[in-house]
């Protein structure tokens, strides 16, 4: 194909070099407030996969023997050198996502503090011991490094998800890949730029940029020996059951449908803009996003009210701007799927209290939905099950809090589900009860810490050890049992 001199062609940084690829199609990287393209994305082929493969192969052997003390003070320089280009880094984000510039800082701050925690993998990545398990015989167990591991990203958020995993990674001794979605790359090209400047030995980390062929080389190239998703439940069941079948370590999260329970005795101020910023925030692209509101009782009245006014006052545009709270969703494609299935709950008997399918005034290109509100949507219709991912909350009324966690449990994704309560007794029923990873208590976006794994469950997580803390730690090392007997009788001996 032929390509635009104007706009910047991205590059893919491999073994220690950033090198262009020979890939046959490339893809724009679009603006989404704005549809003006920023760049160009190379889809490379599985030649390039292998070749960043085998340097990430050859450099294991090196990256592995540098002890853990050293690996860290690249991820000390590193965490340094994003500080000094937060802004632009953040900025980055919402240039080629679309969320807003307080958003893309969040994001980048989360990004930041995985690599502080991963700081401390010379204690995290301890094994344990045991003298005299026997007598005279001792017993302990080490972690060691895989190999050579990747990340296959999303688009949602570029600048935090491959930290999930990367810091931890490189910090357990591993060498490693990312492949950033295809449709955000602009943020990992910053943030190699970065990387470039650590000195790190040459085939340590890689950028490969692509969609499914470069997937699937990861799949099946038999240097990489651990693979970590993140994305939609299909693709991730697809990953999941071919690199597994490859005799891979694989860990994939997928999609969300997240619902909140609101209580009557909860404080409806504070629930309403919580649970707004959970479903508008990141124009509801997040896997935390709240989906679902289920009002309990006489909360259904107030809270109703409330949310509707919330959404439909909600300053939606360019993410750049000062002022604006909510920015577009990532491309046509996907304005027009979140319009249908506004739609199809129409069709299926919901009310549009809040109707977000008319843009924004101002704002003739772009990607935007606004705030959307469905009242009394069917629980057992097709669009309380099925995962939006725009800005659309669907309330259903329920007379008991049984019954709504009846509902939550019936469905097929577990990653988050908050409560709003002030009641101690109904939260700790409710976690205890509620089927998801995490669980929010009067929080919108139950986003755990660096320090804590993610913790989705059901179809929003394949696999058995999540990404962040501990955690990756366990999946990024393999342990090895060595059981050891010296004799006494050779005490006395000179050495
Ligand atoms: P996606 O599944 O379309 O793409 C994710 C990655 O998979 C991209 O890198 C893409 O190149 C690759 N890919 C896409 N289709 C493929 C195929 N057929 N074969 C091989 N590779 C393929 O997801 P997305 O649209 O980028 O992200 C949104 C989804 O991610 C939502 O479903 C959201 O819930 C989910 N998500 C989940 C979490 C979580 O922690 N559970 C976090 C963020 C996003």
């Amino acid at each position: 194909m032929s390509l635009s001199p104007t706009l910047p062609i991205l590059q893919n940084y491999i073994d220690g070099q950033w090198c262009y690829s020979k890939a046959a199609d490339y893809l724009d990287v679009v603006n989404p407030a704005t549809t003006e393209p920023l760049a160009k994305v190379p889809l490379s082929p599985a030649t390039e996969i292998d070749q960043a493969a085998q340097a990430a192969q050859t450099a294991f052997p090196i990256w592995r023997r540098t002890p853990p003390t050293q690996r860290v003070q690249y991820l000390f320089r590193l965490k340094a050198l994003m500080d000094e280009q937060f802004e632009d880094l953040a900025h980055t984000i919402t240039m080629e996502c679309g969320k807003t510039l307080e958003e893309s800082r969040d994001e980048i701050r989360r990004a930041i503090e995985n690599v502080e925690i991963a700081c401390g993998i010379p204690m995290m990545m301890q094994g344990t011991n045991l003298e005299d398990i026997a007598t005279g015989i001792d017993e302990f167990m080490i972690r060691q490094p895989l190999g050579v591991a990747a990340v296959i990203a999303p688009f949602n958020f570029p600048g935090m998800i491959p930290f999930w995993f990367m810091p931890y990674a490189l910090a357990c001794g591993n060498t490693y890949i990312v492949k950033p979605s295809e449709r955000v790359p602009l943020t990992m090209q910053k943030v190699f730029q970065l990387i470039d400047r650590l000195n790190l030995p040459p085939g340590v980390i890689n950028l490969v940029n692509g969609s499914k062929e470069a997937v699937d080389a990861i799949l099946d190239h038999p240097a990489i020996r651990a693979i970590s998703f993140v994305g939609s439940t299909p693709v991730a069941r697809y990953i999941y059951s071919r690199a597994a079948a490859n005799g891979k370590r694989v860990q994939c999260q997928g999609g969300a449908k997240n619902p909140v329970i609101i209580l009557p005795d909860a404080d409806i101020e504070m629930t309403t803009r919580i649970t707004a910023d959970s479903a508008f925030g990141c124009a509801g692209q997040r896997c935390l996003a709240a989906s679902i509101a289920i009002t309990v009782g006489e909360a259904r009245q107030t809270y109703t009210e409330a949310i509707a006014h919330t959404a439909a006052t909600r300053i939606v545009g360019n993410g750049l701007e000062a002022g604006v709270q909510m920015g577009p969703v990532i491309t046509a494609q996907s304005r027009q799927r979140i319009e249908s299935l506004i739609q199809q709950g129409a069709d299926e008997g919901a009310t549009v209290l809040v109707d977000g399918r008319l843009p924004p005034s101002g704002y003739k290109q772009g990607h935007f939905v606004r705030p959307t509100i469905l009242q009394n949507v069917d629980p057992a219709g097709a669009l309380a099950k099925t995962e939006i991912f725009g800005p659309v909350l669907s309330l259903i009324h329920l007379e008991t809090i049984e019954a709504a966690i009846t509902l939550i449990n019936s469905g097929q994704y577990g990653n988050m589900a908050c409560l709003f309560t002030n009641s101690g007794a109904a939260a700790r029923k409710f976690r205890y009860e509620a089927e998801a990873g995490n669980i929010g208590i009067n929080i919108g976006v139950a986003a755990p810490m660096a320090f804590f794994p993610f913790s989705g469950w059901k179809e929003s997580f394949f696999g058995d050890l999540h990404g962040q803390g501990q955690h990756a730690v366990e999946f990024f090392t393999q342990t090895k049992v060595i059981v050891e007997r010296w004799s006494q009788k050779d005490w006395s001996r000179k050495f």
